[in-house]
């Protein structure tokens, strides 16, 4: 056994930048085709020909918001009437409002909990089709140390987060019989646009707080996708792997 993905096929959600972007581009590597999805059409075409360059014929761009309704079907139909299949999916896209609750809008509300809950919802309801017929399926949700722990200023963003691990539970015990799993990341602090925007002083405390003193890359989410998707990950369900520097350990 090994790593290797070739013959599968995966899609990606917010993609265009980031932990997703270092997903699809570790699925590639690891010989998936990958179809990738984010609203921004330059940027998501980039990492479509940044995966066409190493890897011709493996990228397939997608522009749309997660949680418009009826995009998820037609995202999906599009890959298995292309590639004939769909074996994973990486429920990624994810946006933060964070104020304190007192100052929260029903806005800041509703827009975080769209994308980063019902989005993952349309597009597993959609995935799942293709995957039961298969018989084999992978689906990761990204969620957030914040889901487990909850955050000042991120009653919108944890609550979404925390959904997402019991709907990936969910999915798990409903889905097992078909041989598909579904598992959560739970990633810390990792260096991304979503985390260049925090105080220092936020940033400091939290260093101090990482027990291996810094934050991680979009790499190191994206091997955990990896495991996950792979054949040394096909007894493993219903579980939350936490990529946080041991951030939480010891809380
Ligand atoms: P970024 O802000 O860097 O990237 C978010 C990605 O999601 C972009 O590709 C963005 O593209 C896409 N996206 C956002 N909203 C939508 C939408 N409605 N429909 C489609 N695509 C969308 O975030 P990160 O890479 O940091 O985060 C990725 C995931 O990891 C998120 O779910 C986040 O909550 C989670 N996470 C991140 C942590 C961190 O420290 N960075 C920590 C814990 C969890 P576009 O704007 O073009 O649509």
């Amino acid at each position: 056994m090994n790593l290797r993905l070739d013959g599968r096929t995966a899609l990606v959600t917010g993609a265009s930048r980031g932990i997703g972007r270092a997903i699809a581009l570790q699925l590639a590597e690891a010989g998936a085709k990958v179809a990738l999805l984010s609203r921004t059409e330059a940027s998501v075409q980039e990492v479509a020909h940044a995966i066409e360059s190493y890897y011709p014929g493996q990228a397939l761009p997608f522009v749309g918001d997660v949680a418009a309704p009826q995009l998820a079907d037609k995202v999906v139909a599009q890959i298995t009437q292309l590639w004939g299949q769909l074996d994973i999916l990486v429920n990624n896209a994810g946006i933060t409002r964070d104020t304190l609750l007192l100052r929260m809008s029903e806005e800041d509300w509703d827009s975080v909990l769209d994308t980063n809950l019902k989005g993952a919802f349309l597009f597993t309801r959609a995935a799942l089709k293709p995957m039961m017929r298969q018989r084999w399926g992978r689906i990761i949700n990204i969620s957030s140390i914040s889901g487990i722990t909850g955050n000042v200023g991120q009653a919108n963003y944890s609550a979404s987060k925390a959904a997402l691990i019991a709907f990936t539970r969910t999915v798990a015990v409903e889905m097992g019989s078909r041989n598909i799993t579904c598992n959560a990341i739970a990633p810390g602090l990792i260096e991304t646009d979503m985390t260049q925007s925090l105080a220092d002083s936020v940033k400091e405390y939290a260093l101090q707080r990482i027990a291996l003193k810094r934050f991680g890359t979009p790499e190191e989410v994206a091997y955990g996708v990896l495991f996950l998707c792979s054949e040394f990950a096909s007894y493993i369900t219903g579980q939350v792997l936490v990529i946080d520097g041991g951030l939480t350990t010891g809380i």
